[in-house]
């Protein structure tokens, strides 16, 4: 098969450390000891509480729904939080006898405290079934995912909050919705008649059903609905979770009543099982070490919305991942299709010169075995993928070809421009201060340090960029080395490329 310029998988061995972001050795020991406060161990005693037999499936207006708010307010005493209900207590009543349950902890910063970071979680259940159990009915549906999971992290969350030695410059509100499981009447009904000024809330987050982590792997939602959202969560991922970002927002959750009114939001949620809406929902299925893994995340996001320097911008949403399609095949330089032939004559045959290309000007042929370019010994593809990419133009060819004894020079005038880190990007729509691999070139010092399609640049030499112009100049100006901040899937980590190919370079120029 001939061979022309296009993406291929390359396999390099996971050399890639893990690390986490450089802010985590920045932040405060008293910040550390309140992310550490959030453990497995309270947060599966606090859902074994809200799951109990005791609370009947926690079912809005029901007795059990009503012991469920008067315990989670009684928590919030415990941690002495002021209460956000309309009249400063923890409850905010709507008809016909439902009850949100509402907690603050007022901003430090005189400037800033006046903005407001939601988190928060529905405490309802389904209760003995209804409408919208799946079944068997007449049971305690006990909703230990859904949501106690959630419910027992803002409670924790708070808690680590109240450790800090200062609150943070902004406003936490944390928000414990009723009858969710009714049609998000409880969010619905606080965004309709907010108690702290809806115009200021920031951000909303979100948490649903986060007690059933697997394989590491948490979804986060609604990411298209601020500007940087992505950036965020992934930076403060130190648990080094698998993150699945989504771009929509779905209707169906208690963060939509807010997106509705022009407010970023993002839901985390860990997937749905075979319990969901059952009364087999229970308690002992709750991965503990998970929910303690996704609390903190959740912790350390709303930290940094609450103490940072800005919060995301709201954007709409867009249903599509701003990943797909990737179209970032680079252009063309040289014209030619290919056979590695390495193994045989130690070089690459040339099996195709294509029309009007710099290759066809130079009078490179079908059958030229190409051995060195621009200053460069090329043995096999990836050294000729990476030597053509990042060459300066025009570049000498050299081919041994079977009517001529001796091996022939060849200029070529390459078009496009030289790829010296071997990667194309472009940027993301969703972020600013972020660009995305679009395409990784064989062999070159960006594959050779791992990177692959897809993947975020956060970061160029420890510097935070703020668009692709500036990005651009950071690249072009680094010489022998490129450090750069990548996320994967959420997780982040520094990599840096070595200008392997730079003495090449040099020579040719
Ligand atoms: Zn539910």
């Amino acid at each position: 098969m001939p061979r022309t310029f296009r993406p291929r998988l390359t396999v390099v061995a996971a050399l890639l450390l893990f690390l986490p972001p450089l802010e985590a050795a920045e932040k405060s020991s008293a910040y550390q000891a309140a992310l550490s406060s959030i453990s497995a161990s309270e947060l599966g005693n606090e859902v074994g509480e809200l799951a109990d037999v005791a609370l009947e499936g926690r079912e809005a207006g029901t007795a059990g729904g009503h012991a469920a708010g008067e315990h989670l307010a009684e928590q919030y005493k415990r941690l002495r939080f002021a209460g956000a209900g309309p009249e400063g207590g923890y409850f905010q009543p709507f008809a016909p006898n439902f009850r949100n349950v509402l907690a603050v902890l007022p901003g430090s910063d005189p400037k800033l405290r006046d903005q407001v970071i939601v988190v928060g979680a529905h405490y309802d259940h389904l209760g003995y079934g209804g409408r919208s159990s799946l079944g068997p009915y007449g049971y305690v549906h006990p909703g230990a995912d859904d949501n106690a999971s959630g419910t027992s992290a803002v409670l924790e969350i708070a808690q680590a909050f109240s450790l800090l030695p200062s609150p943070p410059k902004r406003t936490v509100l944390f928000a414990h919705w009723d009858a969710e499981e009714k049609g998000l009447l409880g969010s619905k009904y606080w965004v309709a008649n907010p108690t702290l000024p809806r115009e200021h809330v920031a951000a909303m987050i979100n948490l649903d059903m986060i007690g059933r982590l697997r394989e590491n792997r948490l979804n986060v939602y609604g990411v298209g609905s601020g500007a940087g959202w992505r950036r965020l969560v992934s930076l403060a991922n130190e648990e080094g979770l698998h993150l699945a970002f989504r771009y929509d927002v779905s209707n169906r959750a208690d963060h939509h009543p807010f997106y509705a009114t022009g407010i970023p939001v993002v839901m985390f949620h860990t997937g749905m099982h075979d319990q969901y809406h059952r009364p087999s929902d229970a308690a002992q299925l709750i991965n503990k070490e998970g929910l303690e893994k996704v609390a903190r995340l959740v912790f350390a996001v709303a930290y940094e919305l609450a103490d940072g320097t800005a919060s995301p911008a709201f954007r709409t949403a867009t249903p599509v991942d701003p990943e797909s399609p990737l179209t970032g095949k680079p252009v063309d330089r040289l014209g030619v299709g290919w056979n590695d032939d390495a193994a045989t004559a130690g070089g690459v045959r040339v099996t195709l010169v294509k029309h009007d290309t710099p290759a066809e000007r130079a009078g490179v042929q079908t059958g030229d075995l190409i051995v060195r370019f621009a200053g460069r010994d090329i043995r096999c593809d990836a050294d000729f993928f990476a030597t053509v990419s990042s060459a300066e133009s025009p570049a000498t060819v050299t081919v041994v070809r079977s009517e001529s004894p001796k091996p022939v020079d060849l200029k070529v005038e390459l078009v496009g421009d030289p790829l010296r880190w071997g990667f194309t990007w472009r940027v993301d729509e969703a972020e600013t201060g972020a660009i995305i691999l679009t395409h990784v070139v064989p062999g070159s010092p960006a594959d050779q340090a791992g990177l692959a399609i897809g993947d975020r640049v956060y970061r160029v030499a420890g510097r935070d960029f703020a668009d692709e112009t500036e990005f651009a100049r950071l690249v072009k100006t680094s010489a022998e080395s490129l450090q750069l901040l990548v996320e994967r899937d959420g997780r982040v980590r520094h990599v840096p490329l070595r200008a392997r190919l730079s003495e090449t370079i040099r020579r040719a120029a």
